[in-house]
């Protein structure tokens, strides 16, 4: 019912004053400010609240090496950029891939475990070249590897500047121009390991790789019984799509024995989702990838490689739950139970520990990118609409309703609340009998949205405890912030898996927000919203934020590096952001390097949907030109129009703001 209305917090009518005090800012310290938007529990270190009440990113999560994301956003404006942008931290990316090598190192010493770590990144998860040349670099000094899952993807890979040795895995469905590059990577220095995930696939290996005469590198996907959690759970288990059932593992190997090539089995993989939410299903997984290895080892298969997949979970939320977006481990405790269950079971079979193998995707990449937007506006009534005048004979509802709105107070707040409810529903049922006119609901719509808010204020000031009908009330009342960007180009997980992103302001920060707003982008899809918000408890339907005074308001999502640059699509045609990478160099000092990165205009985003710009120009210069031939518009006029359809195509398919 309540949800019928116009949220407003705002609305006064015209001619009658709100006897409600006025509120005024009260100052927020950076831990609270921390604190209400999580910075501390979903940021990894990587956020922190300046007292000036800028955020502050400090990429390698040193205290003394920051830089402030108000001033950045400043000095590309100065260039005139304007948001959406999308930020990249290289040093995220650097310092994200050490804690993952360093994290497995420490567990392997910690457990005296005899093999090594040897990671992979999974590309699909992001493939975007900025990110892929920081990844790439960053690795280097640990031996990072790569895995592809088409070709694409391996054409990435094999020139990346890996050095030789370096593992690259090659997943996914594969035909012989595949097969035949990832040989031919093996042929110039990589350990390129091509990945069985069907069993048909063995045949094409073989017949390529006796033509090209080189020895392949094997793995064989295992079809694992553990499954992940969360979201993702059917990427494991008997039905998943990839892997190889148990009696095609052992023909597998028969036909590989048989040919004198047991040594090409080089690896044994499985993967049972990402984002497993859950530690056990982790260890589940892993016992059963290890016992396979085992007993392959015990039939004397030199299989020296443990491929333990993805999943490695990221804590979008901040609750350290197994909820779904979020994980109840750290990665150090992810990286010793990987390690401990595969030598447990290892001992127990005698057999040596082989090679550890990981394809982090996640985890790796998605602290390292952020998107900055504007909120435009807010989607209520902004001014006092001038309210119609209500006659002397005005239905008795609406009148009891102008009554309520006079006496609420902080004493009787609660009641009156139950009051409108009432009269809400009356004024609707008396408006569809046709006993009211559109004047009277006009008002009564406003009384009721005056009161609701005042109800919530009182609520709020009155110091006893909220109930909880009138929590809900507050977000059912929450203003709508209008943002300058794109919720399916930017974070399509959100629409896609209902998947939470922490949202926040990036200043303003020393200064409590007082209203509370879900944000809405400007496609115009009723999906395009954002009306979930991580918070330690439950998640909430509504985030605080400050009221809009004039000056831009910029609101940042964060955690956005893994999938979402991949997925992101082209609802209504906004293309993909401005970006650039942000280098801290010292305490507030940091340089944006990478500006070449444009944002797609108009007439882009049209091409990569067929439609030739120079047609559009032709055709509509046609349609400019019939009206001048009929002498409907002048020749200044039939230029102007020209130029406002090339400025159209030339310019972001985003807001821009009126030049001040
Ligand atoms: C998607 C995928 C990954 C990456 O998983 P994350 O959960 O992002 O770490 C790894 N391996 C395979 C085979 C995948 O399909």
């Amino acid at each position: 019912m309540l949800r019928r209305l116009t949220p407003s917090t705002e609305v006064t009518l015209a001619a009658r004053k709100s006897r409600k005090p006025p509120r005024t800012s009260r100052p927020m310290s950076p831990a609270e400010a921390e604190d209400l938007y999580g910075f501390h529990r979903w940021g990894a270190g990587y956020f922190a609240v300046g007292a000036n009440g800028n955020l502050r990113v400090h990429p390698t999560r040193e205290k003394d090496l920051w830089v402030d994301l108000p001033e950045i956003l400043d000095a590309l404006r100065r260039k005139r950029w304007q948001p959406p942008i999308l930020l990249r931290f290289p040093q995220i990316v650097a310092t994200q891939v050490s804690r993952l090598h360093e994290s497995f190192r420490e567990s392997i010493r910690e457990f005296e475990f005899e093999g090594s770590y040897r990671g992979v990144f999974p590309i699909k998860v992001n493939q975007m070249e900025p990110f892929i040349t920081e990844l790439v670099k960053s690795g280097k000094p640990w031996g990072y590897g790569l895995e592809a899952g088409t070709k694409p993807e391996l054409a990435v890979a094999v020139s990346a500047g890996l050095k030789p040795g370096t593992l690259v895995i090659c997943n996914g469905y594969k035909d012989r121009a595949y097969v035949e590059m990832a040989l031919t990577a093996v042929q110039v220095g990589w350990e390129c390991v091509l990945i069985v995930e069907k069993f048909y696939e063995i045949d094409l290996i073989l017949d390529v790789a006796r033509k090209m005469g080189v020895k392949p590198l094997i793995g064989l996907r295992l079809k694992v019984a553990a499954r992940g959690t969360g979201k993702w759970e059917k990427s494991g288990g008997a039905a998943s799509k990839f892997g190889l059932n148990t009696a095609e593992i052992l023909e597998a190997v028969r036909v590989f024995t048989d040919l004198g090539m047991k040594d090409s089995i080089r690896l044994l993989h499985f993967h049972i989702g990402s984002q497993i939410t859950d530690v056990r299903k982790i260890k589940q997984g892993v016992r059963e990838g290890a016992r396979f290895y085992a007993a392959l080892r015990k039939k004397g298969i030199p299989v020296k490689l443990l491929d333990t997949g993805g999943g490695l979970g990221v804590d979008y939320d901040g609750s350290r739950t197994s909820s779904d977006s979020s994980v109840n481990y750290t990665l150090r405790e992810y990286t010793n139970d990987v390690v401990y269950t595969i030598k447990e079971v290892c001992d127990e079979s005698d057999v040596p520990v082989p090679d550890i193998v990981t394809e982090s995707g996640r985890a790796v990449s998605a602290y390292h990118s952020l998107t900055i937007f504007s909120v435009e506006h807010q989607q209520t009534v902004q001014r006092d609409v001038p309210l119609p005048p209500l006659a002397e004979d005005a239905d008795r509802c609406i009148v009891e309703l102008e009554e309520t709105r006079r006496e609420i107070g902080p004493k009787n707040f609660a009641e009156c609340y139950h009051d409108v409810l009432q009269r809400v529903d009356e004024m609707h049922m008396l408006f569809n009998l046709g006993r009211l006119t559109l004047e009277e609901r006009a008002v009564g719509e406003a009384l009721a949205r005056q009161i609701l808010a005042d109800v919530v204020y009182y609520a709020k000031t009155s110091g006893r405890r909220i109930p909880e009908e009138i929590e809900e009330l507050e977000r059912d009342i929450a203003q709508k912030y209008v943002c300058n960007m794109s919720i399916f180009q930017t974070m399509p997980d959100m629409w896609a898996l209902g998947q939470i992103f922490p949202v926040a302001p990036i200043h303003r920060l020393d200064e409590q927000p007082d209203v509370w707003t879900t944000l809405v982008d400007i496609t115009c899809d009723s999906d395009g919203k954002i009306d979930k918000f991580p918070d330690v408890r439950d998640d909430l339907d509504a985030l605080k934020l400050h009221r809009l005074n004039g000056k831009p308001y910029y609101i940042g999502a964060f955690l956005l590096g893994a999938y979402q640059d991949v997925m992101g699509d082209f609802h209504n045609m906004l293309g993909e952001t401005r970006e650039a990478n942000v280098v801290a160099n010292g305490p507030g000092d940091g340089h944006v390097t990478r500006l070449d990165i444009e944002c797609q205009t108009a007439g882009e985003v049209l091409e990569l949907f067929g439609h030739r710009r120079k047609d559009l120009r032709a055709r509509f210069h046609q349609a400019v030109n019939r009206a001048w031939d009929a002498g409907e518009i002048n020749e200044k006029a039939r230029q102007k129009a020209k130029r406002t359809f090339d400025r159209l195509l030339s310019q972001t398919p985003y807001l821009v703001a009126d030049a001040r």
